[in-house]
């Protein structure tokens, strides 16, 4: 029977009513004719629940331990799921990662998936089971530790799921009815797309648009799994939601096709740092080695040093971070100071920036998108700090307290409202 992979969302599981609504709409594909594979999130609000357990509990915890509680609000509901399913003459079974087992990385956290076993559930579905439910966002590591895959991890081990099952689509039901050229919370001006492609999906995912989780989109494309988001909350048919596909699948031809924030960014600057071959390196190593993801980096042009000593050449480093990992970047770079691998006078720390961008493939061949950019956010007397671009984006970072109004004016600037 063609298999077909169905994701639920923490608002789509927030209490059993939702998870009763949610069973609905397997049984129709189950009656349609499909074995399905569903994968549950934690109910709405757990996890955030659970790690700030964790965080209140041990600050520095051990990552393991993290994983083994925040990993167990996913148990709860794809038990709940199971159950609900059985009730409706549903014959289903709810396996946990490390039943499958899905094996991972041990990156405690932030784990990789590397394979599932495919052999526990293709042999209930010939024993006549029609639907398997996986808890999301966990694993096994090869020390025999549970894992997890990253905050929206779930939409991962959907993706990863219908590649190993080779499943007609993978269909991520969510609080939203689509995907839109802008976070719909965040402009009421957001219009929903049919079709996204692939790359410029992963662009917007990882500068914050968190609809799907990064990693999901970037296997989704590796393995050519046709990927859908759609509502949970609604009525929904073969032709609802945004279809993530090839390139060439796409009608539309605009030049930006969406915007995307990301609210709690922060930005560091090391206040005259030594300029000579290997900072950059003595800077970032030890950055990289903490776990600190740095995202953009903005080298000022060399100064002469006054003051005691030789003279010496010096600049500024300035780079950004999300703002939860700023103790663990300022533990780094003074531990490096301390060793005496890198000198500077001051660092200077702004915990109140958001970065916003806008994405699109049509950028690779039109000239003057930063121009159109820089004008609509100069027009409503926005700063721009830092700057990043790339073949089909360009990123700004500024005061959080204009984001909203950022995407706001970037989305009416590229007349995203309007369809072509
Ligand atoms: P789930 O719990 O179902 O995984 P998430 O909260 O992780 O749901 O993702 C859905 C949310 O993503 C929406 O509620 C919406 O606010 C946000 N979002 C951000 N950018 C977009 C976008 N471009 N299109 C649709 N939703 C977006
Ligand atoms: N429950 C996890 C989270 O909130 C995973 C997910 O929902 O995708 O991050
Ligand atoms: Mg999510």
């Amino acid at each position: 029977m063609p298999i077909l992979v169905m994701k639920f969302g923490g608002t789509s599981v927030a209490d059993l009513a939702r998870i009763r609504a949610a069973a609905e709409k397997v049984r129709a594909e189950v009656a349609r004719g499909h074995d399905v594979i569903v994968i549950v999130s934690a109910m709405a609000g757990r996890t955030n629940e659970l790690v700030g357990w964790v965080n209140e509990t041990s600050p520095m915890y051990d990552a393991r331990e993290y994983d083994a509680v925040v990993s167990s609000g996913e148990n709860v509901t794809a038990g709940l799921m199971a159950l609900t399913l059985q009730e409706m003459d549903v014959p289903a079974r709810s396996w946990q990662g490390w039943q499958v087992p899905i094996h991972t990385t041990s990156a405690h956290g932030a784990a990789r998936i590397e394979g599932i076993d495919r052999a526990a559930i293709d042999a209930k579905f010939a024993e006549g089971f029609r639907v398997a439910v996986i808890a999301g966002f966990q694993g096994l590591s090869p020390e025999g530790r549970i894992t997890t895959l990253g905050r929206g991890g779930s939409d991962t081990t959907a993706v990863a799921f219908a590649a190993a099952f080779d499943a007609t689509r993978c269909d991520i039901y969510t609080d939203v009815d689509g995907i839109y050229t802008t976070d719909p919370r965040i402009s009421a001006k957001a219009r929903k797309l049919t079709r996204i492609s692939f790359e410029e999906m992963l662009e917007l995912a990882s500068l914050g648009a968190k609809v799907l989780q990064t990693r999901s989109v970037e296997l989704a494309m590796r393995y050519k799994v046709r990927l859908r988001v759609l509502s949970s909350f609604e009525d929904t048919d073969e032709t609802s939601g945004t279809l993530v596909c090839d390139e060439d699948e796409i009608m539309e031809s605009k030049v930006v096709s969406g915007v995307a924030h990301s609210r709690d960014e922060a930005k560091l600057t090391l206040v005259t740092v030594e300029d000579r071959p290997g900072i950059a390196a003595a800077i970032f190593g030890p950055l990289a080695e903490a776990g600190v993801n740095v995202d953009m980096i903005v080298q000022n042009i060399s100064e002469q040093a006054q003051g005691e000593g030789a003279p010496r050449e010096v600049t500024d480093m300035t780079f950004s971070c999300p703002t939860d990992q700023v103790g663990r970047a300022r533990k780094a770079l003074e531990a490096a100071q301390a060793r005496g691998d890198i000198r500077f006078d001051a660092l200077e720390v702004d915990t109140e920036v958001s970065k916003v961008s806008v994405v699109g493939i049509g950028m690779r061949s039109h000239a003057g998108v930063a121009a159109r950019m820089f004008t609509a956010l100069a027009a409503e007397g926005v700063n721009i700090k830092v700057i990043a671009t790339s073949e089909i984006k360009i990123s700004v970072l500024i005061d959080r307290r204009y984001m909203e109004l950022a995407v706001q004016a970037l989305h009416d600037a590229f007349e995203l409202d309007k369809a072509d």
